[in-house]
């Protein structure tokens, strides 16, 4: 078993076994061999994690901020040392290609941990003046966290979730998705060699139940969810029942507007990111192309000939630019949008099918002639299928872009960046880029309105949802009761 972790869950410092939890085959997507078995969290597994967390937590919350952010930047330091063998596991969890995932992941999860290090030590309350009386505030940490996650970035997730809870103070409990389950018993057990005390950081594995489990448990404060809409639907209203601070990630179908004064090289490179990159596993992928009419068939062109010099195959030789779906059941779902694509009479104009037939592999496809009311461009693909609208004016394209119940994010090609900050101004989305897509640095917020979710990961912002103001009113004179 060539991934074999050395046992399922990691518990109040410690990695810890039990097998009469249900087995998990964590497969390998490029050949569909099994490379691992963990077993789901026993209701005594996760009672152990949540009582290792509460009770760390009350210690972890007395830790000066300096002290903890110096074990994240060690743990930060650790990750970037291991990046080659911590990449290899993404991609045997995952099936992204290595050269992605040597630049994406772990690197990504040290900068979430080195910036959250960075801040902490400077989150500092304010003082209100009343006259003679003043109110001083304090950011507390919420408690027991629980971060449950997708399976398309399962290291990343895990940090980001995990980076800003423990700077502020916080215990995390994280459920990574049963079909990728290894990246994140990593991220744990670096953490606790960089000095982590025991309890702060477990990972539980196991399926929605599991999840569900943790969210409804009332040492629980709060919970962080990536996943699709359906599931934050579910873990919101469970949540509610305890009045929990939640985050939602959730799916998109965002829109990528391409003006005819656009570079068109831009434009087809931004396109290319912004539906090819992870196999197109990506929440804030660009899936619906709009292209102004006047640079239609230039722009076409140049995306068929680059789509097609996209390099597939075995995802760990480092020459190879796209890898296999994450799963069996992923590909049919995705290979289903590819048939509907075709039967809804979108032009296919190249891929459209599955490649070998040992790992899970699908085609890059594009779609010309997309209209707006074909599934292919009102669902989440979540798969490697570009689908290519026609546009003729701002006004009608930007109520198009908006026509949708999601909100991740949205991006604009054009030369005149005028007409890029209004347009940008106009669309519902959480995410936006000018002459560019998908990028996602840790100082930027990261999240969605409408249906794509609550809350903002990274940057800033996610101080503020993983932790609460206790504000502090100070009398200073006598108490005046009319009583
Ligand atoms: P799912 O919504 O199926 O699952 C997400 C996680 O929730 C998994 O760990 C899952 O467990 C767990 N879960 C399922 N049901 C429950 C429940 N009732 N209570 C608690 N936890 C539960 O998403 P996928 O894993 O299929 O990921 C793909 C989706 O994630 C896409 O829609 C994508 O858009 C979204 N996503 C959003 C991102 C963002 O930042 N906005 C980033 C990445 C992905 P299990 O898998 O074990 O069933």
């Amino acid at each position: 078993m060539r991934a074999q972790p050395k046992a399922s869950h990691f518990v109040d410092g410690a990695y810890l076994e039990d097998r009469a939890g249900a087995e998990i085959e964590v497969i390998y997507p490029a050949t569909g061999e099994v490379i691992a078995r963990v077993h789901e969290a026993t209701p005594a597994v996760v009672e152990r994690a949540i009582a290792s967390a509460a009770r760390a937590q009350a210690e972890w919350a007395l830790v000066k901020p300096v002290e903890r952010a110096r074990i994240l930047r060690r743990a930060a330091d650790l990750i970037r040392e291991r990046n080659r063998a911590l990449s290899e596991l993404e991609t045997l969890d995952t099936g992204k290609p290595l050269q992605e995932t040597l630049v994406a992941d772990a690197t990504s999860g040290a900068d979430a941990l080195e910036y959250f290090a960075g801040l902490v030590p400077a989150v500092t309350g304010e003082t209100i003046p009343l006259g003679r009386d003043f109110v001083y505030t304090v950011r507390e940490p919420l408690g027991v966290c629980v971060g449950i996650g997708a399976w398309n970035y399962p290291t990343q997730i895990a940090c980001w979730k995990s980076a800003p809870a423990l700077a502020m103070g916080n215990a995390m409990i994280f459920k990574p998705s049963e079909v990728t389950p290894l990246c994140a018993l990593k991220v744990a057990e670096i953490l606790v060699e960089a000095g982590l005390p025991a309890g702060l950081m477990n990972v539980v594995q196991g399926r929605g139940a599991v999840g569900a489990s943790l969210i409804t448990d009332p040492r629980v404060a709060k919970v962080s969810l990536t996943g699709s809409v359906p599931t934050g639907r579910k873990v919101y209203a469970a949540a509610a029942e305890g009045m929990r601070h939640v985050t939602m990630e959730l799916g998109g179908k965002s829109p990528l507007i391409v003006f005819d004064d656009a570079d068109v090289e831009d434009a087809v490179g931004g396109a290319l990111l912004g539906n090819f990159y992870s196999s197109g596993q990506v929440c804030s992928n660009g899936t619906r192309v709009f292209v102004q009419k006047g640079i239609k068939e230039r722009f076409l062109a140049r995306l068929k000939e680059r789509t097609e010099a996209i390099r597939l195959g075995d995802p760990m030789d480092e020459a190879v630019q796209m890898g296999p779906v994450v799963s069996a059941a992923q590909m049919e779902k995705v290979l289903a949008y590819v048939e509907a694509g075709k039967a809804e009479g979108a032009r296919l104009v190249t891929g459209g099918a599955r490649a070998g037939d040992g790992g899970y592999y699908i085609r890059p496809t594009v779609f010309a002639d997309v209209t707006d009311t074909m599934a292919i461009a009102r669902e989440e693909i979540f798969g490697p299928v570009m689908a290519v609208l026609d546009f003729e004016d701002e006004n009608e394209v930007v109520t198009r872009a908006n026509a949708t119940e999601f909100g991740l994010s949205a991006g604009v090609f054009t030369r005149d960046l005028t007409r890029a900050h209004r347009l940008v101004g106009r669309l519902e989305a959480g995410s936006c880029w000018i002459n560019a897509y998908n990028l996602a640095p840790v100082e930027a917020p990261f999240g969605g309105v409408k249906l794509s979710g609550v809350g903002r990961e990274n940057s800033k912002a996610a101080i503020e949802h993983y932790s609460q103001i206790k504000s502090v009113y100070v009398g200073m004179g006598p108490v005046e009761a009319p009583y």
